[in-house]
């Protein structure tokens, strides 16, 4: 043991801890035979320690090096620099390595070996074999004469060795710490590790050094910085040195570059999860992706849709034109179908001409179709095989959960057996696995397309449904509700296609043709001399972000001749909140031009006071699911007492929507609604039938 703590001088302790964590292996002989043999070495050999002491140096080495030698090791002393030769492992495995073999004062002669296949040590078996030795560590007092090998040791290990003290300054760095992190030991020596100045590694090194302290040692892998910045993968161990007392002297870190093996296991990790021909992700990284989102899904109530699809007509491009052009033709597909799919989606391919696409955020079934059909539109152009033609389509099956399978499994033979089902379809379309997604996809398609033609063919016109004031008994008002007798569809009832006109901006001219309409009606009413009634507009959310939409309005009322309060808008909480700094501007803008607000289905959105308080709205409609309701579930009775006491504090006008029955009006009156509107009063009416009915108001 010595005061003094330089590279060439440590202590026994250090000694051992050292010859232990290095991987090359390090073996004393005496006589030819193995005296003593390191951790790193008996791993590197595949057997314990314990049973190659004793045992004939020679017949550690391959037969053809074993036979040379049968002599002895003297002919080996004669090579200082190093000799190549080949290791036999237990297991019947060679090793390749450089061996150098040091002859010492009292007959003993130094081995050391490095492996060249860069195989062993494994970091893994070798903390086991270090841990079970060090156990025994206090048998090995063979060991505390090696002492003055160990700067020889530190010199040539292949492994970076650093020596700190215990205010965690450098004492001590080797020829291979150097050789990895590029530091020479005169700018590390009497200071702190870079690692531990770097402010994006302080803490996590910081913490090892804890762990080592607390425990003793501390293995693991971590990815450091060179000194020019380059990062690497290190494999590290942190032991601490103590005094005969106890105390704490040194720390000791053994680490080595394992860049070169991160990479590989990257590598093998891509080849285990991607398919090698399209580099997208195969069968097991797919399932992996899907059962992903399903759990997400679950936890987030969100819908995640699954397709299926197969090439149709690949095996002919196969069968004429050969399995190389058949490759080209999988891997163009491939980035097609990478191309039209939305980020955070998974296309992967499954095997032959089967490829699928993960969908974790599918929001509504409805979504599925527009990637569906970018698919079948990208795969039906023609693919160029090195020079060739060829044409090929897809069908697709398309599977959605929450609604068709609540797990991976299930979902994938749900999506194959709609793909079969679009095969049968005649190919080159997509399928829902549910019957009903399948038809009313298919409506919509339909009304879609004749929706285009429905403005100019005069096919869209608006009803009226009036709405009576429950003290006074008499009408204050129509809501304007649009009507579409499509030729080759029949009444297309609005909650079908509004939504596609929005989707589809349709919605902007149709939003400004009800408005002028609805404006002329309450002008041609007031010049047939009927009472003065306000007609509301429903607005949808397109047109509230519309730029320029209160000079809109303004001209409309202008063009009519109306006031401001002939007419109220009614807009829900879904529309407002989504942009609701830039819709309370608008809001306010059409409040103060006197034009009526009115918040429509309440109950059904966010329904929260505070977002009531900060609209300006005159009147709150009631959705008629409440009404619906009523005497049915007594949740819905007390739901609307709250809506009307709360509203009246607000201090709006209570509407209730979509009543039907004498009863339901009664209850209405006695918790204090303000207006109803529905059936049991009068259904939408076209124009005409409105003023007979004002002339008439039904006693209800
Ligand atoms: P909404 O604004 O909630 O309109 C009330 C709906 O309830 C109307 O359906 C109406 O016919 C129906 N209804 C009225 N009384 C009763 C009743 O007593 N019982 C039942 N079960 N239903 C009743 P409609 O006309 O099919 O309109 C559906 C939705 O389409 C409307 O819901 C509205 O959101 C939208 N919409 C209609 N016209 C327009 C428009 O011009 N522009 C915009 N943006 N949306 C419109
Ligand atoms: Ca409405
Ligand atoms: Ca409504």
């Amino acid at each position: 043991m010595t005061a003094e703590r330089s590279p060439h001088h440590l202590d026994d302790d250090a000694a051992q801890r050292l010859l232990q964590l290095v991987g090359d292996l390090l073996c004393v002989c005496r006589e030819g035979r193995v005296d003593w043999i390191n951790a790193g070495g008996a791993h590197m050999l595949g057997a314990a320690a314990d049973d190659l002491i004793g045992q004939p140096f020679v017949e550690l080495l391959h037969p053809d090096h074993a036979a040379a030698l049968s002599s002895g090791l003297e002919p080996l002393l004669a090579e200082p620099g190093g000799a190549p030769l080949m290791l036999r492992r237990r297991d019947g495995d060679v090793v390749a390595a450089v061996v150098r073999f040091h002859p010492a004062s009292d007959g003993s002669v130094l081995v050391h070996a490095r492996d060249l296949t860069g195989r062993y040590p494994a970091a893994d078996s070798l903390i086991t074999a270090v841990n079970r030795l060090e156990e025994r560590a206090r048998e090995l007092t063979r060991l505390s004469r090696l002492s003055s090998l160990s700067a020889r040791v530190f010199e040539t290990a292949s492994e970076g060795i650093i020596v700190l003290d215990t205010d965690l300054r450098i004492t001590a760095v080797n020829p291979a710490y150097t050789e990895i992190t590029g530091w020479p030991a005169s700018e590390v020596l009497g200071r702190k590790p870079p690692c531990l100045l770097d402010p994006e590694q302080s803490e996590a090194t910081q913490l090892t050094f804890e762990a080592a302290r607390t425990t003793g040692r501390w293995r693991g892998e971590r990815w450091s910085k060179r000194r020019d910045g380059e990062r690497y993968a290190e494999r590290l161990g942190v032991s601490t040195v103590l005094d005969e007392a106890g105390q704490l002297t040194h720390y000791v870190v053994v680490f080595s570059d394992i860049t070169a093996r991160k990479v590989d296991e990257e590598r093998v990790r891509k080849q285990a999860n991607y398919d090698t021909l399209t580099g997208l992700p195969n069968r097991a990284l797919f399932l992996d992706r899907l059962n992903q989102a399903v759990s997400n899904a679950q936890r987030t109530d969100q819908m995640v849709g699954l397709m299926f699809i197969d090439l149709d007509g690949f095996k002919l491009v196969n069968d004429t034109l050969g399995h190389d052009m058949g490759d080209l033709l999988l891997q163009e597909a491939g980035r097609r179908l990478s191309n039209c799919v939305r980020s955070g989606d998974t296309v992967a391919r499954l095997g032959g001409d089967e490829f699928t696409v993960v969908m974790p955020n599918l929001g509504a079934y409805q979504n599925a179709p527009t990637v569906a059909t970018r698919i079948l539109e990208a795969l039906r152009k023609p693919f160029d095989l090195a020079g060739k033609e060829a044409f090929v389509s897809g069908s697709i099956g398309i599977t959605v959960y929450p609604d068709d399978a609540r797990d991976a499994q299930t979902m994938l033979k749900n999506a194959d057996a709609a793909m079969y089902r679009a095969k049968e379809h005649g190919k080159a379309n997509f399928q829902f696995f549910t019957a009903d997604m399948n038809a009313a996809i298919e409506e919509r398609l339909a009304i879609k397309n004749s929706l285009s033609k429905a403005f100019d063919r005069d096919e869209l016109m608006l009803y009226f449904q009036p709405k009576l004031d429950l003290a006074a008994r008499t009408v204050t008002g129509v809501e304007a509700l649009l009507r579409w007798n499509a030729a080759d569809l029949g009444m297309v009832s609005p909650a079908k296609f509004i939504p596609i006109m929005e989707e589809s901006g349709l919605i902007g001219r149709v939003g400004e043709w009800a408005l002028a309409a609805a404006c002329r009606q309450v002008r041609r009413w007031r010049d047939a001399g009927l009472p003065a009634i306000r007609v509301a507009i429903n607005l949808s959310v397109r047109q509230l972000r519309q730029p320029g939409f209160v000079d809109l309005v303004e001209k409309a009322l202008d063009t009519a001749g109306i006031d401001a309060d002939a007419i109220e808008f009614e807009i829900t909480e879904g529309m407002v909140m989504k942009d609701a700094d830039n819709a309370v501007a608008i809001l306010r803008r059409l409040s103060d031009m006197g034009i009526r607000l009115a918040m429509d289905d309440f109950g059904t959105g966010y329904s929260s006071l505070s977002v009531l308080k900060r609209f300006p709205v005159d009147s709150i409609k009631i959705d008629r699911t409440f009404i619906s309701e009523i005497g049915v579930d007594s949740d819905s009775h007390e739901i609307i007492r709250t809506i009307i006491s709360m509203g009246h504090s607000l201090r709006r006008r209570i509407v209730a929507e979509g009543v039907e029955s004498i009863e339901q009006v009664r209850l209405l009156e006695r918790l204090g609604c303000d207006e109803i509107q529905g059936y049991v009063l009068a259904p939408p009416l076209p124009a005409a039938d409105v003023e007979r009915f004002l002339r008439e108001v039904p006693a209800i």
